[in-house]
């Protein structure tokens, strides 16, 4: 057994190849196969991939990657951070598991949220002064016993102490002054009991996972961060210990850890900055191991594996071993490159999926080790494809290019607000607190099917057309009938709203089984954005003009932000994000212009993901929020002042975006309000914030229906702290995933409740 990490990836995808967990998974959940058949596809896809990381040739091999949901959820139930009101309803270990995951009728779930940046979503440990620690499940020993049997030897990976911690929330009832961190060294003793038993096991080394430290952290977190990894450093009997930090720089907490007694430390190499001068000087590095993350974990594009030979032998030096790795767990890319039959093959060629990358990874160690001719011929093909992507014809757009030269300033402007306030008044007429909705119409089982069976050509376009018109034109008299003041088409056309703009504009290309876990079995295909991006032909505008040729009422026109573009897709790493960001908004900003040539006097523009992409670090967060919302602004600024811009944003928690809201200049912003029973009203009045604005009235991701009664009392709490001039009346979010049986009910009641509230206003 080699001691030596050599090669490596911090992680790997647990859905399966074809999603096998996923269908496992809901066939538990819905009573279709029993634990025991799910726990034999759980097994199966674990050997499949501890098998296949050995013989792809890594030297060292991930181990407990695998989770039937969510890794931030097997940390708290390993030690044993389980609520009572799940324990208390008395089921087996698994269902208790799914409880905390999913929520059963009586008890909802843990709160989920984002893993760092990225589009992931763990489930939020909640740690309260009384919870009691314990080492309550023993999976990273098994399934390292379990690997063993296979002939695999594996390096358990854990969520580490601190980041835990720090992840979770304090439990209810615990004392304002309550952090979780001050329950740490209580939970290290029972990360040092595991410790202890993963060596008596044999573990040669652990990995810990802390990125928590790529982001801003107080000087009492790093002390936290030294304190914890001397304690788990001094244990006398323990693992190696590799401590990784990624998706970005560790900044203070890299010589914090280099202080401390641990073996190996895991460095971002493509999300941070740190090079040579950053990791030299470091002092403590000299007799670790360096797990050098040069291949990027989050990202599709093949490695340009001379650029990172070159990275790598500047850091021979910093450390007193270098291993090589992926910048993070390849759980965010997806499986194969091979499983795809319909992408380009141009395109193809320049992709890496984990299956390849975890390949790269290899070729990196190998040439390190034996030198760069030992793998001459891989080292030959990477440096062919990266050469062919760098100067394809189909990366490059001239005419998109020369359009964003020319653009003026006056392009992300748009005329006093005063004005366009008066014109839109006078064009829509709408009444006091206006009614509506923020797109999507419940997704129902025939619309879905006809988009399947258009799609493998079972229905030809002019049918589709139909249907989709058939369930527009429904979707109007439902409106109609419910008495909503602005209408919507529905959305029936759209799969996802990124992959339908995605799959119709020019520089971006989709998988057929790209999938990547969002959370639980939830998985999501991103489309892959590769080159300058434009607009062929108008894309909403059919949908639109139908729907509004329908009805007397005006209907949105329905568009996805470029912000939010790119954060849901793979997008190029060949110019900054921020010029990436000018190219969708400009063609955002054609289809902006048509609907308003076609007569759609009130267009939408969603950027759901605007705080997503917030960077991880203070510093950067200005110079982000001023390219995010000159995007913004150079796809809605085109129109006339009586064309009315909205647009959508999914939380209610604006924090450090909260300025950026306001300077997107939109005349009217739907945001999530109902669960913080709108307070974000007051945290946009303390910044200013003067023009229309539609806290949801209701969350919709509960099926529960509201009563009339509690969205007046919520319309008439925005009331007091937003004029009623400028208060819109809508629910949280789009409806696609509901019913439509409560749907109807939910709206019916909302309306209700403004006109209750609109009486009283007389
Ligand atoms: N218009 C989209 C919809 O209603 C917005 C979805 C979202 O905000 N995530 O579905
Ligand atoms: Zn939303």
């Amino acid at each position: 057994m080699t001691s030596k990490i050599g090669s490596t990836v911090l992680g790997y995808p647990r859905i399966g190849p074809n999603r096998e967990l996923k269908r496992a998974l809901e066939s538990y959940w819905s009573s279709r196969s029993s634990a025991a058949e799910l726990r034999e596809v759980a097994r199966r896809l674990r050997v499949d991939t501890w098998r296949s990381l050995r013989d792809a040739g890594l030297d060292s091999v991930p181990g407990n990657t695998f989770s039937f949901y969510d890794h931030v959820l097997d940390a708290a139930v390993t030690f044993g951070a389980i609520p009572a009101r799940y324990t208390d309803l008395g089921l087996s270990s698994l269902d208790t598991y799914f409880a905390m995951a999913r929520g059963v009728e009586s008890t909802p779930p843990l709160e989920m949220t984002k893993w760092f940046d990225t589009n992931y979503h763990y489930l939020v440990p909640e740690i309260g002064p009384d919870t009691r620690f314990s080492l309550a499940d023993r999976t990273a020993l098994e399934q390292y016993r379990e690997a063993a049997e296979h002939g695999v030897t594996t390096r358990p990976v854990l969520v580490g102490p601190l980041t835990l911690l720090l992840l979770s929330k304090s439990a209810a009832g615990a004392a304002e002054s309550f952090r979780p961190l001050d329950k740490l060294t209580e939970l290290l003793d029972v990360y040092a009991e595991l410790l202890g038993e993963l060596r008596r096991e044999g573990v040669a080394w652990v990995q810990l996972d802390e990125p928590a430290f790529a982001a801003d952290r107080s000087p009492a977190e790093l002390a936290a961060l030294r304190a914890a990894y001397r304690r788990l450093g001094d244990l006398p009997e323990r693992p190696n210990l590799l401590v990784a930090g990624y998706f970005g720089d560790l900044g203070e907490a890299l010589e914090v850890l280099a202080s401390c007694p641990v073996e190996a430390l895991g460095v971002d190499l493509v999300a941070g900055s740190s090079t040579a001068d950053a990791l030299s000087p470091v002092r403590g590095l000299r007799d670790k191991t360096l797990v050098a993350g040069l291949v990027d974990g989050r990202n599709i594009w093949r490695t340009d594996l001379d650029k990172a030979l070159a990275t790598a032998a500047t850091l021979l030096g910093a450390a007193g071993e270098l291993a090589v790795s992926t910048s993070c767990s390849l759980l965010h890319v997806p499986h194969d490159v091979a499983a795809e039959a319909n992408i380009d093959p141009q395109v193809k060629s320049w992709l890496a999926f984990a299956e390849q990358k975890v390949r790269e990874v290899v070729v990196l160690g190998r040439a390190l080790r034996e030198g760069r001719d030992a793998v001459a011929e891989e080292l030959a093909a990477a440096r062919a494809a990266v050469a062919d992507r760098a100067t394809a014809d189909r990366v490059h757009n001239h005419r998109v290019r020369a359009r964003l030269q020319a653009l003026r300033p006056t392009a992300t402007q748009r005329e006093p607000y005063a004005e366009r306030r008066a014109a839109q008044r006078k064009s829509l007429r709408l009444p006091p607190l206006p009614t509506t909705t923020i797109g999507s119409f419940p997704q129902t089982a025939d619309v879905r099917k006809a988009r399947a069976a258009l799609r493998s050509g079972r229905l030809d376009r002019a049918t589709y057309q139909q249907r989709m018109r058939d369930e527009i034109e429904r979707v109007i008299r439902l409106q109609e009938e419910l008495g909503l003041d602005l209408l919507v088409h529905g959305e029936p056309e759209r799969n996802d709203m990124v992959q339908y703009f995605a799959e119709n504009l020019d520089g971006f290309a989709s998988t057929d089984n790209g999938w990547v876990q969002s959370y639980g079995s939830r998985c999501v295909r991103p489309p892959i954005l590769f080159g300058d991006v434009s607009r062929p032909k108008a894309i909403t505008v059919e949908w639109a003009t139908f729907a509004q040729r329908l009805t007397e009422k005006p209907v949105k026109g329905m568009l996805t932000g470029p912000v939010t573009i790119l954060a849901w897709s793979f997008v190029r790493d060949d110019q900054a994000l921020a010029e990436t960001a000018k190219q969708v908004a400009l063609a955002i900003r054609d289809e902006v212009s048509d609907l308003e040539t076609a007569g759609i006097r009130v267009i939408q523009v969603d950027e759901p993901a605007l705080r997503e992409l917030l960077p991880l670090r203070a510093v950067r967060h200005e110079q982000y929020l001023a390219w995010a919302v000159a995007a913004f602004r150079l796809a809605t600024c085109g129109v006339a002042e009586s064309t009315q811009i909205h647009t959508h944003l999914c939380y209610s928690e604006f924090g450090e975006v909260i300025n950026a809201i306001v300077a997107l200049d939109a005349d009217v912003t739907s945001i999530e309000a109902a669960r913080s029973r709108m307070e974000v009203l007051d945290d946009l009045n303390a910044v200013g914030f003067g023009r229309d604005v539609g806290p949801g009235v209701y969350d919709i991701h509960s099926p529960r229906v509201p009563e009339p009664a509690e969205v007046a009392n919520l319309l008439r709490a925005a009331l007091e702290a937003v004029p009623a001039q400028r208060l819109w009346v809508n629910p949280d979010c789009g409806l696609k995933t509901r019913g439509y049986a409560e749907v109807e009910r939910a709206l019916a009641n909302m309306v209700a409740a403004t006109a209750e509230v609109r009486r009283s206003l007389r």
